[in-house]
């Protein structure tokens, strides 16, 4: 039982949003987070993971886990300044490091966690930062703790980031500028303009900060975006996730041997939060090997965004502008978005409505994430059932 305070704080607010239909309840998984997944005893087709390549239950990637956990125990035991690294968590970060073909590279516990420290180790109050408007949450909270000036850019819009890019590098009133933006944006699909992001970068003495949670593992041959564009050297910061196509969990950053020996004394979720477990060191270790021996699981992935995408589109849905696997499935009204994701749910697709304020107002979509699991028959399944779905509402 919560104090009278909290009480008069909490029960207010929870009834509301459950009354808006706000209130998100979390589904319980019955079993792995694979192509299918059981809920209260019923499967469905899932397109709502970021398990791209299948690695969350590789049994290669399981077996290092265990080898891992028999050999180190199953935890860190304590964090890695106070009590220094176990030597698997060096192998891991050696191994990002050449995998994203950068000098050296730092592990945090998520992807999360890695924005909040990153950024916040090397900007401050004296400094602006250049925020792309449909950057992650992380990236937003990271910005904010950091308490430098935060100048929204026009998602994409490289004039808009020229123009701001000169007015806060002129203007004499910051130390620093940084731009910072994902690699390939979650809700959309498209992806970053890496070249013109380092023209402008090097026409105004921008840092510059790319966060490739969803362009690891699926971009540049698994390298990320920056890598699928050849331009490793002109980034200062590539973060990633071991959450997303390297099936674990954990973040990173990648980039000089200077700026990693920097944010080991400086970035306080490294310097004051225990490290991963050596069971999920081990596992991204292997997924890393893999992803790089075996190109035929990154293509599979692009094979089955191809199709699903190119399905939907025949059928007269709006799949936006997405350049990589995420398909979105575009239906604007906020209320008919739900009801068309419930539908799916109902005829036994899992996939997410994304409404405002997650993006703007009047473009609710449902976001589908084909991964390497899903086989051709599932995806025709899916656009069967689309198809159904969207003549039902009126929607194709
Ligand atoms: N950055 C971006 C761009 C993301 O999409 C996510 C995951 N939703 C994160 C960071 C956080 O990653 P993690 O789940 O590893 O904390």
């Amino acid at each position: 039982m919560s104090s009278n305070t909290l009480e008069a704080f909490l029960s207010p607010q929870l009834a509301e949003l459950k009354e808006k239909g706000l209130y998100n309840e979390i589904n319980s998984l019955q079993g792995s987070n694979e192509a299918t997944i059981k809920i209260a005893g019923k499967n469905f087709i899932n397109l709502s993971s970021n398990n791209y390549l299948g690695f969350a239950t590789e049994p290669r990637l399981k077996k290092a886990a265990i080898d891992a956990t028999e050999k180190y125990g199953v935890g860190a035991g304590a964090v890695r300044t106070i009590n220094g690294t176990m030597d698997i968590h060096d192998e891991l970060e050696k191994a990002i490091a050449k995998f994203k073909h950068t000098e050296a590279a730092i592990a945090f516990q998520s992807g999360f966690n890695c924005n909040m420290g990153a950024i916040s180790a090397v900007m401050s109050k004296k400094d602006a930062i250049l925020s792309d408007e449909l950057n992650h949450a992380s990236i937003i909270d990271g910005c904010r703790l950091s308490g430098a000036k935060i100048i929204r850019v026009k998602h994409q819009d490289m004039d808009d980031l020229r123009e701001k890019a000169k007015e806060a590098t002129t203007s004499g009133q910051y130390e620093k500028v940084m731009y910072i933006a994902d690699g390939v944006f979650s809700m959309d699909g498209d992806v970053a303009n890496i070249p013109e992001i380092v023209k402008i970068a090097e026409e105004f003495g921008l840092i510059t900060y790319i966060d490739d949670a969803h362009g690891s593992g699926v971009m540049g041959a698994g390298a990320g975006t920056v890598k699928h564009f050849g331009l490793s050297d002109k980034i200062d910061f590539q973060i990633g996730t071991l959450s997303k196509a390297v099936g674990v969990v954990g973040g990173y950053v990648a980039g000089s041997q200077q700026l990693i020996d920097w944010l080991k004394v400086r970035a306080r979720p490294f310097l004051f939060s225990t490290s991963l477990t050596p069971a999920s060191a081990a596992a991204c270790i292997e997924a890393i090997r893999i992803m790089s021996e075996e190109p035929e699981k990154i293509e599979k992935l692009w094979e089955n965004g191809h199709y699903l995408k190119e399905g939907l589109s025949k059928l007269g849905f709006n799949i936006g502008n997405s350049e990589t696997p995420i398909t979105p499935c575009i239906i604007g009204d906020e209320n008919l978005t739900q009801k068309f994701s419930a539908r799916l749910y109902e005829e036994g697709v899992y996939a997410k409505s994304i409404v405002f304020p997650t993006v703007p107002l009047g473009t609710g979509r449902i976001r589908n994430m084909p991964t390497a699991l899903h086989t051709k028959e599932m995806l025709d399944d899916v656009i069967a059932i689309y198809e159904k779905v969207g003549r039902e509402l009126g929607v194709i």
